[in-house]
């Protein structure tokens, strides 16, 4: 007969050997990171790129013209792009295109599996109020919340593929009504799920101070926390005030410092990211390059602002450009790897 003690190990046993079996299509554990394809252990994330595009469905997907080959030449030409960006390094890539910039969640898994990239998916808002008259999900701090949270625990657009981050778009340097409603929902929706936060600011007015005081508020983990586009301020009193408080800074637009009369310059830029790691602020630091990786795809002439505004070589630029130069400038290599594989992988890490 079995014992009361032998049956408790037995099950223990069996319910380890089942963890160990789960199928990637589960939810996200504490520990794990929730990736489009499934949850996986963060330590397989690798050098992950946390603020980027790969292609809008309002820009791109549905509008991609059939003398172009339509919409599957053009998962094509992302999947080929894809790869370069693989073999150039990276290991992960965020997709911080939220639901009312035209999240295409199908794509994103498409080109995650054909490329073998992982990808993260993120709810969240960009605008508030949303573009182009579409319909919010609330207005409300609980209604959002709950969508943000069904998007995290259930699926996006009645898929099963969850997101594993929130990412909130604040315009201005003090949030309007509408925005702090977005914040703070992002807050309980973070708390309820164990999911990080990053944020669009506008480094340059130094928004991150307003907007740390209504996280505050809320009883927000600022090591939680990205405010992304930081390096559009190149003000080491601002950087090191949210460093000092727990924040992560995104420095995702370096890039945008190589435009001709550009402020800051892409050398002061690079120069603060330094200074951040000289400081002992390396485990606070992203580097990202916002890219919108569809654009790339366009011809010239009818290439739109923003992707102009993207580099040259799209979502290499961080591992060809920016990284050799922070190398030249004297950031370490271990700094470097800091940045962009161990503070991912703490981030993205449920908890
Ligand atoms: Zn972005």
């Amino acid at each position: 007969m079995t014992t009361r003690r032998e049956f408790l190990k037995q099950s223990a046993a069996a319910s380890i050997a089942a963890a160990l079996l789960r199928p990637v299509a589960g939810a996200a554990q504490t520990g794990t990171a929730q990736t489009v394809l499934g949850p996986v252990d963060p330590s397989r994330l690798g050098h992950t790129l946390p603020h980027e595009h790969i292609a809008d469905a309002l820009t791109f997907l549905n509008r991609w013209p059939k003398d172009w080959g339509g919409r599957a030449e053009f998962t094509a030409g992302i999947i080929a792009r894809l790869k370069l960006v693989r073999e150039a390094g990276a290991g992960t890539i965020v997709d911080l295109t939220s639901y009312d910039v035209g999240r295409d969640i199908r794509f994103l898994e498409e080109v995650s599996r054909e490329s073998g990239l992982h990808m993260i998916a993120s709810t969240g808002q960009r605008f508030f109020p949303p573009q182009k008259n579409l319909p919010t999900p609330s207005g409300t701090v609980e209604g959002l919340a709950a969508f943000f949270i069904k998007e995290i625990e259930q699926g996006i657009d009645g898929t099963s593929v969850k997101a594993g981050v929130i990412k909130i778009g604040i315009n201005t340097n003090r949030p309007t009504d509408l925005e702090q409603t977005g914040l703070r929902a992002a807050v309980r929706a973070s708390k309820a799920t164990g999911m990080p936060i990053r944020i669009h600011t506008d480094s340059a007015n130094r928004a991150g101070d307003s907007i740390a005081a209504i996280l505050e508020e809320e009883g927000m983990n600022p090591s939680r926390v990205s405010f992304d586009h930081s390096d559009g301020s190149g003000n080491m009193d601002y950087f090191l005030g949210l460093v000092r408080r727990g924040y992560a800074l995104g420095m995702d637009h370096v890039h945008r410092g190589l435009m001709p009369d550009t402020v800051p310059s892409f050398e002061r830029r690079a120069e603060c990211i330094k200074l951040l790691a000289d400081a002992g602020f390396a485990n606070k630091v992203f580097l990202s390059q916002d890219a919108e990786l569809g654009g790339l795809l366009l011809p010239d002439e009818i290439k739109d602002f923003r992707s102009k505004l993207d580099p040259p070589e799209g979502l290499a630029f961080t591992t060809r450009t920016l990284i050799p130069h922070l190398k030249q400038v004297g950031v370490s290599d271990r700094d470097i790897h800091t940045m962009t594989v161990e503070n991912p992988r703490r981030f993205f890490s449920r908890l």
